[in-house]
């Protein structure tokens, strides 16, 4: 009879690299039944012996929070695959571990490919396949799939391992709460026989304790007396554990789970083989850059100088994009005829080229700055001083980079921010990192705080600001621990101590590294903001004036140059765009421009976004937002750039140059239906409202699917509407 193997990793293991080195050309790709995970399977001669091997979702834990975790899950309990081929990252030893010793606890017999042998080795890491496989139990042959090194023997030895004894493959302590409950739920579940044909009674009991749904619905439908036991042990132990130590079982477990693999490793299977000079220098170093005190300031200044380095440096290139887009359109300007197509071309095709390709010079600077950070084992520290606190709110230490980008210190872009979101491992963390980052004061959304400060709290600007970055920090890191609770629930990634030593960057690594993450930015945004952009377009041009109305305007600029003296008339006609104009002329120019902005206005409302805007009326008057402010939210789905400037059209003052803000703030000042408070509801809703549609696409590529790409539109909004209006409510209270 043939035998059936489960290869299985974490992702980026190299999985997928032994899987085709294994099979060759004797492999086929489907789906698992009922759901959209790609299911390989292929065989492999050995010995003249056929084996059958299934590549297992790549994935951390066996928990049930994801698709490809109950996925994994379901095929090794219902298939009964001969064994597991366990393929192990060696230079990530303590995080691939994780996975394996869930294997254990389901009493799977599993064999270790130690792959990656080379790049520990690089790393100075020489991992001692011996030790583990006798601490371990179990056989561990090392692997360099990517040249195919160790794979017979790997075969060979997971021929063997069926034979191994199935049930309690490993027994880890955690801790005595933990332990007392799992022996009386074990007790309990061996008397009755509850699902032990299908799993071990241990590893039943964590699950209840971990609260898996699947397995307890299992147990519910098996036998609700027996499951209705286990879950009033679950009960006891969960506050039990919360009064005495404030924690949960879930974290206890992972926490113990992570103390295991540490002891393991503790006990000699990696040996550094790191020049003694660099781990001292490496020594040295850590005792002032992680010093209690000198460590945050030094980090500060580094961050800051992370920020300059991206926003400064990147200035003359996104200058010559910029130049290059307005040479762009000025000469389709000039080449089509006035009209549709013109506005087609320059408003909605190149300036959402011109969106996303602007953006192309931050993301090439701040990469580069965290490939340096990142390669010289810096953005390691980082993440260790600072992910105590990130802790807190369900994030990662290294997230810190993510939200700096992103206008954590006022003044970033989301888009870049999105994409260092990268850096993170743990697939929750980094969602809830993605989610929260639009949070920040971006570049786009200062021109909003500055116009409104000027406007209302002209005294107190530099307060103003920061309390503006306050609520944004507040906000986001509240939101993620929110996120982190509900819709993104699991267990927080313990951090794992192990620091890199330092090295100095290689030139080739760093342009390597930035170029990927460029391109793939490039290749996955370019091709949908385009289409969005159009559309955005479309809908604040769309359906345009009544012709009888932009008569109505004409027939008013005529008006106004008739009443001209005849040179005055022949000097404005003659006049072409750059000429000076005599004093006279000047004036009455201005005056037709007057009208210009009111048909600008006049079309807007009219536009599609215009009718939003005034539909939406009845509802954002709770929030202090009149029609006008709502066109330019609706535009600012397109850029946070376009709320001032789409506010300066709906106030018939047109263009707004961020010089002469002055007019248009003193304009809001003036009108009765704004006041400092009404200025308060809009800082709270530009802060949190849905992302500009280049950072919510994205989100969606990050994240891997569009759900999370609308969500953060539908929340973010959401949230923002209900603070907003609570602002304005309670404060017409006291008002
Ligand atoms: P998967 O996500 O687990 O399927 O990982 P992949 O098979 O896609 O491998 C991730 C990356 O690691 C690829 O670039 C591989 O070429 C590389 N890789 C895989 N195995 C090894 C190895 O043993 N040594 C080295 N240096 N690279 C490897
Ligand atoms: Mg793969």
């Amino acid at each position: 009879m043939s035998s059936t193997f489960a290869l299985a990793g974490n992702p980026n293991s190299g999985k997928t690299t032994l899987f085709n080195e294994l099979t060759g050309a004797r492999q086929h790709v489907g789906n698992y039944p009922g759901v959209t995970v790609e299911k390989k399977e292929g065989t492999v001669f050995i010995d003249n012996n056929k084996v059958h091997i299934v590549d297992l979702p790549g994935t951390y834990s066996l928990t049930a929070y994801s698709m490809e975790e109950i996925v994994a899950r379901n095929f090794l309990v219902d298939e009964k695959p001969t064994g597991v081929i366990n393929i192990v990252d060696a230079s990530n030893l303590e995080r691939n571990l994780y996975l394996t010793v869930q294997f254990l606890e389901m009493g799977l017999p599993v064999c270790i490919a130690l792959n990656m042998i080379d790049v520990a080795k690089n790393r100075g890491m020489e991992v001692n396949p011996q030790k583990l496989s006798k601490l371990l139990d179990i056989p561990v042959v090392p692997t360099i799939a990517r040249s195919g090194v160790g794979k017979d023997e790997l075969m060979r030895a997971a021929g063997k391992v069926s034979s191994f004894n199935k049930r309690d493959r490993i027994k880890i302590s955690y801790g005595t709460d933990i332990d007392q409950a799992l022996m009386e739920m074990e007790a309990e579940i061996n008397a009755a026989d509850f699902l032990t044909n299908v799993y071990p009674a241990r590893w039943i009991a964590l699950k209840y304790l971990e609260n898996d749904e699947q397995i307890t619905n299992l147990g519910k439908q098996n036998n609700p007396q027996i499951s209705s036991r286990l879950e009033q042990i679950v009960k006891k132990t969960e506050t039990h554990l919360k009064t005495t130590t404030g924690s949960y079982p879930e974290a206890e477990i992972a926490d113990h789970r992570y103390g295991y693999i540490k002891s393991i490793i503790k006990q000699g299977v990696i040996e550094y083989n790191v020049d003694k000079d660099r781990l001292y220098l490496t020594d040295k170093i850590d005792n002032i850059v992680t010093h209690r005190i000198l460590g945050p300031v030094i980090m500060f200044a580094v961050l800051i100088g992370l920020y300059q380095f991206t926003f400064t440096y990147s200035e003359m290139p996104v200058g010559w994009f910029e130049s290059f887009f307005g040479w762009l359109s000025g000469a389709a300007s000039a080449v089509l005829p006035d009209g549709l197509l013109k506005s087609l071309v320059v408003s909605g095709i190149i300036d959402g080229v011109g969106g996303v390709l602007g953006f192309v010079p931050l993301i090439v600077f701040m990469f580069f700055g965290i490939s340096i950070l990142e390669d010289s084992g810096y953005l390691a520290r980082v993440a260790y001083m600072l992910d105590r606190v990130f802790r807190i709110f369900g994030l990662h230490g290294s997230a810190v980079m993510a939200f700096i980008v992103s206008g954590g210190i006022a003044g970033g872009c989301a888009v870049p921010g999105v994409m260092a979101s990268r850096v993170l491992k743990s697939p929750r963390e980094r969602l809830a990192t993605l989610l929260t980052v639009p949070f920040m004061n971006c570049g786009a959304k200062l021109p909003v705080f500055a116009l409104l400060t000027a406007a209302f709290f002209s005294d107190n600007e530099a307060t103003v600001m920061l309390i503006i970055t306050c609520i944004a920090w507040g906000g986001a890191l509240l939101v993620a621990k929110v996120l982190r609770v509900t819709v993104i629930k699991g267990a927080a990634t313990p951090f794992l101590m192990e620091l890199p030593p330092y090295r100095f960057p290689t030139i080739k690594g760093l342009l390597i590294h930035t170029w990927e993450r460029t391109w793939q930015y490039v290749k996955k945004a370019g091709t949908v903001i385009l289409g969005i952009s159009v559309v955005l377009w479309a809908m604040m041009t769309f359906p345009g004036l009544p012709d009888q109305k932009a008569r109505t305007f004409e027939a008013e600029r005529n008006a106004i140059l008739n009443t001209a003296s005849a040179a005055v008339q022949e000097e404005i006609k003659t006049a072409s765009e750059d000429t000076k104009l005599g004093e006279d002329a000047q004036a009455v120019k201005e005056k037709m421009e007057m009208v210009d902005y009111k048909e600008a206005e006049a079309a807007l409302k009219n536009s599609i976004a215009g009718r939003i805007g005034s539909s939406l009326e009845s509802i954002t008057q709770l929030a202090g937002f009149d029609w006008r402010t709502n066109i330019a939210l609706v535009g600012g789905f397109a850029a946070k750039e376009v709320v001032v400037s789409s506010l300066g059209t709906a106030y018939s003052l047109g263009e707004v140059d961020p010089e002469e803000n002055e007019s248009l703030a003193e304009r809001l000042k003036a009108d009765s239906g704004w006041n400092p408070l009404v200025a308060w509801s809009l800082i709270i809703f530009t802060i949190f409202y849905a992302p500009c549609f280049v950072a919510v696409v994205c989100i969606a590529r990050e994240a891997g699917s569009w759900k999370w790409g609308a969500f953060s539109m539908v929340f973010n909004t959401g949230l923002a509407f209900l603070l907003s209006v609570s602002v304005f409510q309670i404060g017409s209270l006291f008002y």
